[in-house]
């Protein structure tokens, strides 16, 4: 590769390439084998240390899209999540976390963490004062989310990083909601990216994976536990993930751009009481969003109107699914009161401004007016 730095589409389709030598072929060759010849202690082969040909390869290009020296592929994000949460979080330690984090990993944190006598705090709020206010003599680690889940609210990434390192903290991040064609947390400080490759990394909803990047000697560092608890992804989803990577920036640059004119249109609409989107000028940190992202990402909320049923409108759509997950190509929408938030109470939803007409909103690729259509076609049924 030339030495000046190639841009995202080139690092999608190029990076981490396995050269077909033997037919020449034009794609990567997918290398099955569980057992490989033993060469010494140091490089031995084997799916289970995340270093077979393709796991190591695409690694690269996970790396590359992050700006990290390095990077690891898991079975699932909840994989990489917690093998890297528990590789820098000792017996006695304790880790401050943002409140409305993705909630498989507020279960992980809730459920598990006592056993292994590690405490946490979840922040009330989202200015930088707050998360310093909990950090405690034996805090080791801090964890963000942003965009937040469902209300989109915006850390600023690099004043949590600075907070870190002024204490010596490692910082971490889940960079889902985004992706790393939008944000890059590693130019602004952050220590660890984790993503659920489940969501825009594979963007087609058929493969469930994980992927942590940050500094070699970190990843190293999880590398120890990872193998040991046993999460890599077979050889097969590697090689369909690679696939689908190629297209990751323009997939998620059509979803975007798609994402910023639905919102507008929300924004407009007289049975909308409030749209949640960086992108908007209305947004409360549009300008900080418009500073650390680069594009404001396909992910969206809105409520409609107390005198419409949110519930009805979803299973009035013909077009957009509606649908737990994200980031796929298609569009889909979910009530957070129903599906991600349906485990706390009506006081605690209330308290992070979650009520029922709360819709989440994962913009696709489709043509712009057939997703206004269908959006309209709901509303004309329920109202
Ligand atoms: N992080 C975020 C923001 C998510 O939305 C999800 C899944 O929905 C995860 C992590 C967990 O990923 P996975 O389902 O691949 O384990």
């Amino acid at each position: 590769m030339p030495k000046h730095k190639i841009g995202i589409n080139t690092i999608c389709t190029h990076i981490g390439e396995i050269k077909d030598e033997q037919f020449k072929g034009a794609v990567s060759p997918i290398y099955v084998s569980s057992s490989y010849e033993f060469m010494d202690t140091e490089t031995k082969r084997y799916p289970r240390y995340f270093n077979t040909p393709n796991q190591e390869h695409l690694a690269k290009k996970i790396a590359a899209l992050e700006h990290a020296e390095s990077a690891l592929i898991f079975g699932s994000g909840m994989a990489a999540i917690s093998t890297t949460l528990l590789t820098f979080l000792k017996s006695g330690d304790h880790i401050v976390l943002q409140q409305d984090l993705y909630g498989g990993t507020r279960n992980l944190i809730e459920e598990q963490f006592d056993n292994y006598n590690i405490s946490y705090s979840f922040v009330k709020g989202f200015d930088i004062q707050n998360f310093e206010a909990e950090i405690q003599s034996n805090t080791k680690l801090i964890y963000i989310e942003t965009p937040s889940n469902p209300l989109l609210k915006i850390i600023d990434i690099n004043a949590i990083a600075e907070l870190a390192k002024s204490k010596d903290i490692v910082s971490v991040i889940d960079n889902t909601f985004a992706s790393p064609v939008v944000q890059n947390p590693i130019d602004f400080g952050i220590d660890i990216v984790l993503h659920s490759a489940t969501k825009y990394f594979s963007g087609h909803s058929d493969i469930c994976a994980g992927a942590v990047t940050s500094s070699q000697h970190n990843i190293d560092l999880i590398w120890r536990l990872a193998k040991d608890l046993g999460g890599s992804l077979s050889d097969f989803t590697v090689w369909m993930l690679e696939r689908s990577m190629k297209t990751l920036a323009i997939r998620v640059k059509a979803q975007q751009r798609n994402a910023l004119k639905l919102a507008k249109y929300l924004n407009k609409s007289e049975y909308v009481a409030k749209v949640y989107y960086p992108g908007l000028k209305s947004h409360e940190n549009h300008k900080l969003a418009k500073h650390q992202m680069n594009g404001f990402g396909a992910m969206l909320s809105f409520e409609l109107k107390p005198n419409l049923d949110a519930s009805q409108f979803l299973k009035s759509l013909k077009l957009i699914k509606p649908s737990m997950s994200l980031a796929g190509l298609e569009s889909t929408m979910l009530l957070p009161t129903e599906t991600s938030h349906a485990l706390l109470t009506q006081e605690e939803r209330k308290n992070q401004g979650i009520n029922d007409n709360l819709i989440r909103f994962s913009v696709g690729i489709e043509e712009e007016k057939d997703l206004i259509n269908d959006i309209e076609q709901a509303i004309k049924y329920i109202k």
